[in-house]
C-alpha cells in the first residue's frame, strides 16, 4: 500500500479549512496548523466572558452566488444551519421599510422588478437612473464588467449618470457591505461582480443566507475528516518559518517543533506571510514579491442584546446612516434577553479610538432612526452592548488590488516562477473576488487541487437564459 503524502497547510480561516477538507478527501495526510485555539479565522465565534454568550467577530453573511462556501458547509454537513432570506429591508426612517425581495415566479433578471418599482425610497426618475445602470451591468456581462478593472466604481457610476443621492442610498449600502469600501474608493470590478453574479444573474444569486449557529460552531466536523486522513488538527500552535532547502519547501518550522510535508498550502493573511518566508524564498518565488502592497479596510459589529423585541424584520438597511445594516436575532433558552441586534458599520474607519458608551450611543441613534423608537427607550431597554472592531476586517478592494494577488499555484511550465510545492490561499490571493468567506473558500478550493491535481473549484450558478441574451 502506498504512503500518503503529506500536505501542510498554515491558517486554519476558511481558506486553510477548505483546503484541509479537499485535499483530505483526494487521499492527502492533513496536518492543519491553527495558532488560535478555535478554526474559522476572520470568520469565527468567541465565549464573551461579560455577556455569558458565544457571539460572533461579526454578523457574516453569505449570498446564493457563493456556490464555493455553501459546497464547503456542505461537506462539513452544517448547510442545514443556514437560514435563507430572499427579501432585504431598506430603513425610510420613523419605523418606515421598503422590501427588495425576490418575486417567486419571475426569472432572473426580473425577479427583483416588482418590489423595486414598489420601493419608495426612491423617485421614478431616481428607479430609472437605477434601472439604466443595471441594464448596463447586463450589456456587458461578466467579461465586460471586467474591463472596468483597475477604475473605482464611483468612476462607474458616474459614466450611468447616478444622482448623488442615489449613490448614497442604494449603491453604497450594498458595495460596503459586499467590498468593505465605499463607491468612490472600491475597485470597480468588484462591485460590479457583485450587482452582475450577486442580483441578476439568478434567482438565488441575491439570497442572503445567515447562520443560526455561532459561525466557529459551522467547523465542528473539520477535525474528524483530517484525523480520518491521518493527519492532526493543531490548534494553539504557531507557524514560525516555511523550511526551504533552497529549491523545495520541507516543512513548516512551528514553535513546537518542524511538521515534514511534501507540500505546504500557506492560507495566512498576506502580513503573515510576509514573516514565514526568508529573503532566500521570497527571491525564488515571484508571488511572494507584493505581499506589503496589500491595504486593510475595518469593519465594526455591535452586538446589543434587548430585553425586548426591538425589530420585527430579520434585516434592515440604513441608507445613507453611519451604520449600514442591523441583522434581528431571537434569544433562545436561559437568556436574559428577548432580542439580539447586530449592528454592522462598513469601512468603520470613522470608528476607530471611539469608546465601547460613545460607539453605542451612535449606533443606538441610528437605530432609533429607523426603528421609529426614541433613544431612551432603546437605552432603557438594552440588557447589554458590546462592540467588536477588527482593523484589519479585509483586504481594501482598491482600484488595482487584482495585479498584486498571486495565484494559488506556480503556472504550469514556467519553472524560475516559484516554488513548485508551496502553494498559496486565502482570500486575498487571485480569486477575481472581494475579501469574503467565498473568495476564502475559492482560493482553498484552487489551492488544495493545485496541490492534489484533484477537485477545484465549484462552478457559479448558471447564468439566466434572459440575462445570457442581454449580455453581449
Ligand atoms: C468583521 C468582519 C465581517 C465580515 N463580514 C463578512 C461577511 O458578511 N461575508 C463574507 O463573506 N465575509 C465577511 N468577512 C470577510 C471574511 O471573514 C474573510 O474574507 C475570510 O474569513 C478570510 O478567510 P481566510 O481563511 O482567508 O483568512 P483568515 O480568516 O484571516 O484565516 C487565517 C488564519 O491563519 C491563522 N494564522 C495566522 N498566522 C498564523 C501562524 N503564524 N501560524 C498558524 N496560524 C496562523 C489565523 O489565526 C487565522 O485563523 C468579514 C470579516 C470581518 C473581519
Amino acid at each position: 500500500m502506498s504512503v500518503p503524502r503529506t500536505v501542510a497547510i498554515v491558517g486554519g480561516g476558511v481558506a486553510g479549512i477548505a483546503a484541509a477538507v479537499r485535499a483530505a478527501e483526494a487521499g492527502w495526510r492533513v496536518e492543519l496548523i491553527e495558532t488560535r485555539t478555535k478554526l474559522g479565522g476572520r470568520a469565527t465565534s468567541f465565549d464573551d466572558v461579560r455577556s455569558g454568550v458565544e457571539l460572533d467577530n461579526c454578523q457574516h453573511v453569505v449570498m446564493g452566488c457563493c456556490t464555493n462556501i455553501l459546497d464547503l458547509y456542505d461537506r462539513l454537513g452544517v448547510l442545514g444551519e443556514i437560514d435563507w432570506h430572499e427579501t432585504l429591508w431598506f430603513a425610510r426612517g420613523a419605523g418606515a421599510a421598503d422590501a427588495l425581495s425576490i418575486a417567486p415566479l419571475l426569472p432572473a433578471p426580473t425577479h427583483y422588478g416588482p418590489s423595486f418599482l414598489r420601493m419608495r425610497l426612491f423617485s421614478w426618475s431616481e428607479k430609472v437612473a437605477i434601472a439604466r445602470a443595471f441594464l448596463a451591468i447586463l450589456r456587458m456581462g461578466g467579461r465586460g464588467c471586467l474591463r472596468w478593472k483597475g477604475r473605482t466604481f464611483g468612476e462607474f457610476l458616474a459614466e450611468m449618470r447616478q444622482p448623488a443621492r442615489v449613490v448614497e442610498i442604494f449603491w453604497d449600502p450594498v458595495v460596503l457591505s459586499a467590498c468593505n469600501l465605499p463607491s468612490a474608493t472600491c475597485e470597480a470590478a468588484h462591485a460590479l461582480k457583485v450587482f452582475d453574479d450577486g442580483m441578476l444573474a439568478h434567482r438565488f444569486a441575491g439570497a442572503v443566507g445567515v447562520s443560526r449557529v455561532p459561525l466557529g460552531r459551522l467547523y465542528g466536523r473539520v477535525e474528524e475528516l483530517i484525523r480520518a486522513s491521518g493527519g492532526a488538527l493543531r490548534l494553539r500552535t504557531s507557524a514560525r518559518a516555511l523550511a526551504f532547502d533552497g529549491r523545495r519547501i520541507t516543512g513548516v518550522v512551528c514553535d513546537d517543533g518542524i511538521v515534514a510535508a511534501q507540500a505546504v498550502i500557506a492560507a495566512v493573511p498576506p502580513d503573515r506571510l510576509a514573516k514565514l518566508c526568508s529573503d532566500t524564498l521570497r527571491a525564488q518565488d515571484r508571488r511572494l514579491a507584493r505581499l506589503e502592497s496589500f491595504s486593510f479596510s475595518p469593519i465594526l459589529g455591535v452586538h446589543l442584546a434587548f430585553r425586548r423585541r426591538v425589530m420585527s424584520r430579520a434585516n434592515l438597511a440604513l441608507p445613507g446612516r453611519a451604520t449600514h445594516w442591523l441583522f434581528a436575532h431571537e434569544a433562545g433558552g436561559t437568556a436574559n434577553f428577548v432580542q439580539r441586534i447586530e449592528a454592522v458599520v462598513s469601512a468603520a474607519d470613522a470608528w476607530v479610538g471611539l469608546s465601547e458608551e460613545e460607539t453605542t450611543r451612535r449606533v443606538l441613534a441610528d437605530m432609533s432612526w429607523a426603528l421609529g423608537v426614541s433613544v431612551d427607550e432603546l437605552a432603557r431597554d438594552l440588557v447589554w452592548s458590546r462592540p467588536v472592531l477588527e482593523k484589519r476586517a479585509t483586504f481594501a478592494s482598491a482600484p488595482g488590488v487584482d495585479t498584486f494577488r498571486p495565484r494559488a499555484a506556480v503556472e504550469a511550465g514556467d519553472l524560475k516562477g516559484g516554488v513548485a510545492n508551496l502553494f498559496l490561499a486565502g482570500e486575498w490571493t487571485d480569486t477575481g473576488w472581494p475579501s469574503t468567506m467565498e473568495g476564502a473558500a475559492r482560493s482553498g478550493y484552487a489551492a488544495a487541487a493545485a496541490c492534489t491535481g484533484q477537485g477545484g473549484m465549484v462552478a457559479d450558478l448558471p447564468r439566466a437564459l434572459l440575462v445570457r441574451m442581454l449580455g453581449r
